[in-house]
């Protein structure tokens, strides 16, 4: 997708500070951080959030979910955090390309919503 900032950043025409990257997804560091460690996950082919995950492409969501624990150790997680995606109005998504925070690197606190 041409207009989307996400896909702009997996091709690298706009920059980013690159945390994992493999022939399915690409993580990156939130450039607004909401705790010590925050990185983006986001699979290379555009969907705009989990309404568009289906049988078809739902192998790479259980990819990503694969690479998680690997990326979390990498930024020395191993004490916890927290994997989060907003969807839609109501969820306050900002970026209409299907994205996992991983948040960590303090106690979160326990809020939700
Ligand atoms: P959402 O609110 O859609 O769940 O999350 C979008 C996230 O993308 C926000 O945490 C925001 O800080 C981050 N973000 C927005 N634009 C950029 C950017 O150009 N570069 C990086 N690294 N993060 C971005
Ligand atoms: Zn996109």
């Amino acid at each position: 997708m041409s207009d989307c900032l996400f896909c702009k950043i997996i091709n690298g025409d706009i920059p980013s500070n690159k945390a994992y990257e493999d022939e399915k997804c690409y993580a990156f560091h939130d450039i607004n951080p909401q705790a010590p460690v925050h990185v983006l996950v986001i699979p290379k082919i555009h969907l705009s959030s989990v309404n568009d995950i289906c049988e078809e492409n739902a192998n790479v969501v259980a990819h990503i979910f694969s690479v998680i624990p690997k990326i979390a150790k990498e930024l020395n997680l191993e004490n916890g955090y927290r994997v989060v995606t907003n969807i839609g109005e109501d969820g306050r998504q900002s970026v209409k390309h299907l994205h996992f925070h991983i948040l960590g690197g303090k106690n979160l606190t326990e809020f939700m919503a």
